[in-house]
């Protein structure tokens, strides 16, 4: 059974695994660079290992450092969080070869779903259906050229090894197709030391909708619902929540099946997230994390479970504490991502937090690592905290939201907190109606950038 935790993250994400940790009993250590000294995560962890210097690369992304970590402390198992090392397959595999547990898929899934083109390859095999594209790698201009002429424009240049919405290039047209196809491979290579690029149909009014799985040991596959997480700034995720308002218990549970047979199928292990887009009532498979995703939180307010807790449970041999029948979605909920940027422009925006106020009570949630007088570090993610509502329905969500807001004070740096006040405001964004380009309309007809 698992003790000892080492968290090879930090921020919110490395807060709300030490939450689970200490009500499970188990410890935790804290890792952390030289930037990080006082930051909360270091704090309430039982433990904590200097890793490194501020340089991601040289601290939260360094395996030899993280394995020195754990036999200093004596951590028998790793959780990873988000982002850095948590879709690293080779991370997961030398864990495992130093017997310390990585808490998160088996690495060949996680190798698997890393590469987008093997994924989709996957998904068609287990009978999820995806966006139409290209049968694998496209090599040459060309062939990018013949295929889009026959798919019809516009198209998508995607990058095989892409995340974080990079490595991605439209063209509306013939004429613009060349140059989307050379710029997303050199941005692949230069990002992601990999210039495999596909192509796939541009979806015009999609919604990202994405179904959240739990798979243990003993044969159970669950899923937990979707998330909505349609509101996005160049291609990265600003709000979410869940349930989503387009659909409704059939069409959920036709496409949880869909996605639970295949977790069977490939005898997936661990939490997880099938993303798709969603048009005119059909779903469309993009890709598959193979990790806990910022936006969990959502799922469990609706849900009552603890995905953290599951996901230990689950690297102990453990069954999942509850069955596909034992879960009821309950009211709706919505995630806010404050961001240390410029509401208006979206530069980053470092320095020290002189008040901090999170907003409390009845339904409100707030995952955060900051505090007053805080220094942000300018070597990360600019992610300062996560605000989640929940409401026994979306409207009662809303005005949680607005009441929530209105009690949350953050000074010192810029946040994007007035954004959602400003969404708020929307009638588009008051009845559901929008899709995964609304949010860049509704900004640039505000002039922001
Ligand atoms: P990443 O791994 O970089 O996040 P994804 O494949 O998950 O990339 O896509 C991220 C976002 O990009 C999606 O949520 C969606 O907004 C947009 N996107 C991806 N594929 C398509 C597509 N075929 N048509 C339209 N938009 C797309």
């Amino acid at each position: 059974m698992i003790s000892k935790i080492l968290i090879a993250n930090r921020g919110e994400i490395a807060l709300r695994v030490i939450r689970a940790c200490r009500e499970m009993g188990i410890q935790s250590v804290a890792v952390h660079s030289t930037a990080d000294e006082d930051a909360m995560h270091v704090h309430l962890a039982d433990e904590s290992v200097c890793i490194g210097p501020p340089s991601a690369a040289q601290s939260y992304l360094s395996i030899p450092a993280i394995i020195a970590a754990c036999e200093i402390t004596g951590a028998d198992a790793v959780h990873p969080g988000y982002g850095f090392l948590s879709e690293n397959a080779k991370f997961a595999d030398i864990l495992n070869a130093h017997n310390i547990c990585f808490i998160g898929p088996k690495a060949d899934h996680i190798r698997l779903m890393g590469d987008k083109i093997a994924a989709k390859a996957k998904a068609i095999e287990l009978g999820i259906p995806v966006v139409p594209g290209s049968d694998g790698e496209v090599k040459t201009s060309d062939d990018a050229l013949e295929l889009s002429r026959d798919m019809g424009f516009p198209v998508l240049v995607k990058a095989a090894s892409g995340g974080g919405g990079r490595g991605m290039k439209i063209a509306h047209s013939e004429g613009e197709l060349a140059e989307a196809f050379t710029t997303a491979r050199s941005e692949a290579k230069a990002a992601f030391g990999d210039d495999a690029v596909y192509i796939e149909k541009y979806l015009e009014k999609p919604r990202h909708i994405e179904i959240q799985v739990a798979c243990d040991s003993h044969g159970n596959a669950v899923h937990l619902g979707e998330r909505d997480c349609s509101l996005q700034r160049r291609h990265q995720k600003v709000l979410e929540e869940a349930p989503s308002m387009v659909l409704d218990s059939a069409a959920r549970a036709a496409i949880g099946k869909i996605v639970t047979d295949a977790m069977e199928g490939m005898q997936y292990l661990g939490v997880g997230t099938v993303e798709f887009l969603y048009e005119d009532g059909e779903f469309y498979f993009i890709e598959m994390n193979t990790r806990l995703q910022v936006e969990h939180p959502v799922t469990e307010m609706i849900t009552g479970i603890d995905l953290v807790r599951e996901q230990i449970r689950i690297a102990n041999g453990e069954r999942l504490s509850f069955s596909q029948d034992d879960l009821t979605l309950s009211g709706h909920a919505i995630e806010c991502r404050i961001n240390a940027e410029n509401p208006r422009s979206f530069m980053p925006s470092p320095g020290v937090i002189q008040t901090y106020h999170p907003p409390g009570g009845l339904g409100v949630r707030m995952d955060s690592a900051v505090y007053a007088g805080y220094a942000i570090p300018p070597f990360y993610d600019s992610l300062i905290g996560k605000l989640i509502v929940h409401g026994t329905d979306r409207k009662d969500c809303l005005m949680r939201l607005y009441r929530a807001l209105y009690e949350c004070a953050i000074d010192g740096v810029e946040t994007t907190l007035p954004l959602f006040d400003d969404l708020l405001q929307s009638e588009d964004f008051q009845k559901a109606d929008y899709d995964i380009h609304w949010l860049e309309n509704f900004l640039e007809r505000d002039g922001r950038a």
